[in-house]
């Protein structure tokens, strides 16, 4: 079949010389931006992100604001080099999606009860995108707001699974995305053990399903080991506690 010889070997090796139970590479650096209250920027496989967030600060416009809790805007924005289509630099259905993706998310983890009439802004940067660019996202905007300081239930990290040639794949890249059957973004507290995404494009049998989710909720506690080591190294280890 086309999709098969495409996208994997006979030998289970993906179009990236991947195993299918095998994340791409990931690095994280926590504080890289002087001007916010708190950043990261994340390398995904081929995913470069950058991860900005402000707050708790007052809410501009004013009549946004909730006198019984603080509120979270996130924006999604791919830089128009990010793709190998020049991106329209507006705004496009697929980033306003995105950013409401994040901030459900992202929500759980916060206790915005504690900071009322307050906002917290995250501003995501996609500099470069190679699918799974919204579990990075999630991945570099999570590690952001504890570098900001803001009290936080849990972490939060994201990872996709998949379906490729007849496979459950785990971190499915752009090509897999596009060619494959099945692609499931899922994102987890994983120290509160809840699942804050999980969104499913393709179709799985539920035998299927549930290997997928299991498979992406497998590859999130690895990412979080990950977030954790870019936090302790900022914190515990560079000297600036
Ligand atoms: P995610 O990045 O979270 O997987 P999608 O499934 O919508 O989100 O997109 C998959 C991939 O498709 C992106 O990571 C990116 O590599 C590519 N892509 C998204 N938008 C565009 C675009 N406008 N032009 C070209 N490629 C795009």
């Amino acid at each position: 079949m086309k999709i098969m010889t495409q996208l994997m070997t006979e030998d289970g090796i993906r179009c990236d010389g991947r195993r299918v139970d095998q994340l791409r590479n990931i690095s994280i650096k926590v504080g890289v931006l002087k001007n916010a209250d708190g950043s990261a920027y994340i390398e995904f496989g081929k995913n470069k992100i950058l991860a900005g967030v402000f707050g708790p600060r007052d809410v501009h416009p004013k009549h946004m604001a909730n006198q019984d809790t603080g509120i979270l805007r996130c924006r999604y924005h791919m830089s128009p080099f990010s793709v190998t289509e020049r991106k329209n630099p507006a705004p496009s259905r697929r980033e306003i999606e995105i950013s409401k993706v994040l901030k459900e998310a992202l929500q759980p983890a916060l206790i915005l009860k504690d900071f009322p009439r307050t906002v917290i802004d995250v501003f995501v940067e996609v500099l470069q995108a190679d699918g799974g660019s919204r579990c990075a996202a999630l991945d570099a905007a999570a590690v952001a707001l504890a570098d900001a300081g803001i009290p936080m239930r849990d972490l939060v990290s994201a990872c996709a699974a998949g379906k490729v040639a007849d496979r459950i794949v785990l971190d499915v890249n752009n090509e897999e995305d596009q060619e494959g059957q099945a692609d499931m973004p899922v994102a987890i507290m994983p120290n509160v053990g809840k699942v804050t995404l999980m969104q499913l494009d393709g179709i799985l049998t539920t035998e299927e399903y549930k290997t997928c989710l299991q498979t992406a909720i497998g590859g999130c506690r690895t990412v979080y080991e990950i977030q954790r080591k870019a936090l302790v190294e900022k914190y515990f280890e560079s000297g600036d506690k």
